[in-house]
């Protein structure tokens, strides 16, 4: 640990609990977590992670993740709170992973440029939003992007032209040895009326349907192509199931809460007695949306 803290030129905490950076609110520690200072900690890290073979695992701001209570074996590498570059210019923006996606969609708003006012809302960082192809109320982060850097974790560096990447709903191609470094966009010009009237549908769309006065990690599956999860879920009866502090929210039956003390276990079970019902019920197999990180093989895939 002391060689690896003498590398660090950014913030490196020991033994984090990662559910100090999760919107679960839930996961043990992991070895490392590293706020890199710039892309050249970046890649001494990883030349590092790599020589001495430890896993490393590339983290947003942690809102689309559940984390084992046992913590992740590795180092945990996030841009949330040092990769923050940004800039418009006419129509382009240029912004590094580390900015919030809600700067962005507000950013953008500003300037009367359309693309990204169906966002609003949408937690995380820029990051986790292109991996995991954010959408919402008909838009999503992929539509009006030219392209992404990236750096694989032998330290080289790539550039991907958006249609060198495969996009789809809550999908992309992005491989998880690839850290993204930056992106850039090319937005529309339209009039501020119509881009109020689509962020204020996509905002009171959100403050309708969401449970959000708790911790979750939004959608915990895809919806399958037709019925959405929470109907299939509420159908099957179980909104307001509850193992522990862990509930299948009794307002949106895909959205699954923390209490206060949940653990990853009580959230698992949970998502293990839904697949399970919706399955029985349906014969449709239910496939998480939210990732997982430091869970053995099987202990969330039963059922598949
Ligand atoms: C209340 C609530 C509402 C939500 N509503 C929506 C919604 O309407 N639509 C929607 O699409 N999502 C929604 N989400 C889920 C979540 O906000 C999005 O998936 C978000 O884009 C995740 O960003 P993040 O920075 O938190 O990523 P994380 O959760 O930290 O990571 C997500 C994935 O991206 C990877 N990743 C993150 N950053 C990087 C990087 N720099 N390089 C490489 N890989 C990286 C991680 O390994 C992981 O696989 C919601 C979540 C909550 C809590």
């Amino acid at each position: 640990m002391n060689e690896l803290r003498s590398i660090v030129k950014g913030s490196l905490l020991e033994n984090e609990p990662m559910s100090k950076h999760t919107s679960y609110g839930i996961g043990g520690p992991a070895i490392a977590y590293i706020t890199p200072k710039d892309r050249n900690d970046i890649y001494n890290i990883l030349i590092f992670a790599t020589k001495f073979e430890i896993p490393v695992y590339f983290i947003g701001s942690g809102s689309n993740l559940l984390v084992s209570d046992n913590g992740i074996k590795g180092i945990v590498l996030s841009p949330a709170k040092s990769l923050k570059f940004f800039k418009i210019e006419n129509n382009s923006i240029i912004a590094e992973s580390g900015v919030m996606l809600g700067k962005l969609v507000k950013e953008s708003i500003k300037r009367n440029l359309t693309g990204l006012e169906s966002l609003i809302g949408v937690p995380g960082t820029l990051g986790g939003a292109l991996v995991m192809n954010a959408g919402a109320f008909g838009g999503e982060i992929s539509n009006y992007l030219i392209s992404v850097d990236i750096m694989t974790s032998k330290g080289e560096l790539k550039s991907y032209k958006s249609k060198d990447i495969d996009f789809s709903y809550r999908f992309s191609s992005f491989r998880t040895d690839e850290f993204i470094l930056l992106a850039r966009f090319e937005l529309k010009s339209e009039s501020p009326e119509i881009i109020s009237k689509k962020r204020q549908q996509a905002s009171s769309g959100r403050k309708t349907n969401q449970p959000l006065r708790f911790r979750s990690a939004g959608s915990v599956f895809k919806n399958p192509k037709k019925y959405a999860a929470g109907y299939l879920i509420d159908k099957v009866g179980l909104k307001g199931k509850r193992i522990g502090d862990a509930e299948i929210s009794t307002h949106h039956a895909n959205f699954f809460i923390n209490h206060g003390n949940a653990s990853s276990s009580e959230i698992t079970e949970l998502i293990r007695i839904a697949k399970k019902e919706v399955y029985e019920k349906f014969n449709i197999k239910l496939e998480l949306e939210i990732k997982t990180i430091g869970f053995e093989k099987n202990q969330i895939e039963a059922y598949d």
